[in-house]
């Protein structure tokens, strides 16, 4: 009898032993997760871990895969990094900077509302005061010390125009996440990896001391001690390696079993973009993606909310509804994806029949999901629990309104261009 080379693939029957395993116990260890993922390249393999964590997802979340309503604020694109694949930070001298004043926050948030949007989701570059005097000066003459303390005003003014905002504004401390959040359902932060190596000279995060992952841990730990409900993610294709891949969702594990704040993971592609300098990185195909969102949901757990953006697998989405996510994150019917803004968000309409062509039903949640509605409202403040009573239906979804009902139907004019909103340049969206 031969034994089997160390680095020989698993065959479908080993790696049917290890899935099923995983889908009984709920966990997946590093040793199980280190072979799948090391074989996942191979169709059967990889068909085993997508079967296993459909499974998985059907036990807890049912045939529901839910989205949020959102609209995306931009509140300024400079940042004080330089990450490899970015486009959406830009120098102050770019004529496509962008700061947002209030007023043009208060008017996104009126069009928003009108919209049935019920998520005001602040994404923006990490701490620009620390690289650009000209930004200082702007801050100053607003009266702000700082993009956090301008950043809790935008959300205020979010709040009190009606919607729930989730914040993801790079690496925040304590204090800052302590004031934000008051005025915030949610707060998130990308883990993207766990691998210190690509901080190293001539890879993406060399340039990017926000990119530390200790650093990044260290803001979910303290996040989970602040009672904040946190959205953390993996990015796949920067270049890290299978078992970094492995280590990153064992580290989100880890945290979601010492805090219970990770609200939801998501799973993102890497799209490489012109103009940077990694242009010419290839792009992840949809069956990788597909068979790391399968062992996501095989590592997490059938409990952990499991999200990929729609707009970055548009071919697939069918098959991404079976790979045990139980997400499609924020979608936007008045704003693009800023950080992706090549690749358009579905119509709503589009979204709801792909996934019912899995056999799933789609449906509308909160920035918060329903479980966090109903069973954990110690997790919101005072004043943002009010919104989430005022916004909520009776299972903690997103009541539904005449104008999110109306906007279901209708695909926005042109990706990502408002509709029935303020003109782009009243809103600041160039
Ligand atoms: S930290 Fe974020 S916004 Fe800043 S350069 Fe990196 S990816 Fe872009």
């Amino acid at each position: 009898m031969t034994t089997p080379r160390s680095d020989a693939p698993l065959t479908r029957r080993a790696a049917e032993i290890l899935v099923r395993e995983s889908v009984e116990t709920g966990r997946l260890g590093r040793a199980g997760a280190e072979r799948l993922a090391a074989s996942l390249g191979h169709a059967a393999v990889r068909g085993a871990v997508l079967e296993g964590a459909f499974e998985s997802k059907r036990r807890v979340k049912g045939d529901v895969i839910t989205f949020s309503r959102n609209v995306f604020i931009p509140l300024t694109n400079l940042c004080r990094d330089r990450c490899s694949y970015c486009t959406f930070a830009k120098p102050d001298d770019s004529p496509e900077a962008k700061t947002y004043t209030l007023d043009e926050v208060a008017a996104v948030v009126r069009a928003a509302r009108g919209m049935g949007c019920t998520e005001a989701l602040f994404c923006l570059g990490d701490k620009p005061e620390k690289a650009y005097a000209s930004y200082r000066r702007l801050l100053a003459a607003r009266g702000f010390g700082s993009t956090a303390e301008f950043l809790v005003h935008a959300c205020d003014v979010a709040l009190a125009g009606g919607m729930l905002p989730h914040t993801n504004a790079g690496v925040l401390s304590r204090d800052e996440m302590a004031a934000l959040r008051p005025v915030n359902a949610s707060m998130g932060l990308m883990l993207e990896t766990t691998s210190p190596r690509l901080r190293g000279k001539g890879m993406p995060h060399y340039y990017a001391p926000d990119k530390e992952p200790a650093r990044r841990l260290r803001m979910h730990e303290e996040a989970g001690e602040l009672r904040i409900l946190f959205t953390t993610g993996m990015l796949i294709g920067i270049g890290e390696r299978p078992d970094e891949r492995v280590d990153t969702l064992l580290a989100i594990r880890d945290l979601q079993e010492r805090f219970g704040h990770i609200q939801e993971t998501i799973i993102q592609p890497f799209h490489p973009k012109p103009g940077t300098p990694m242009r010419a990185a290839s792009a992840r195909t949809n069956e990788e993606i597909a068979g790391w969102i399968g062992l996501a949901r095989l590592v997490l757990g059938p409990d952990m909310n499991l999200q990929a953006p729609p707009n970055l697998a548009p071919d697939a989405l069918e098959a991404l509804a079976r790979t045990g996510l139980n997400d499609w994150g924020g979608v936007s019917p008045i704003t693009l994806d800023f950080i992706n803004p090549e690749a358009p968000w579905p119509a709503l309409d589009t979204l709801r029949q792909r996934t019912e062509a899995t056999g799933q039903r789609l449906l509308e949640r909160l920035p918060i999901y329903p479980e966090d509605v109903i069973s954990r409202p110690h997790f919101l403040a005072a004043r943002v629990r009010q919104r989430v009573q005022a916004l909520r239906d009776s299972n903690g979804f997103a009541r539904a309104s005449a104008a999110s009902t109306a906007t279901f139907r209708q695909a926005p004019d042109a990706p990502g261009r408002p509709a029935q909103a303020p003109a782009e340049t009243e809103i600041g969206l160039a």
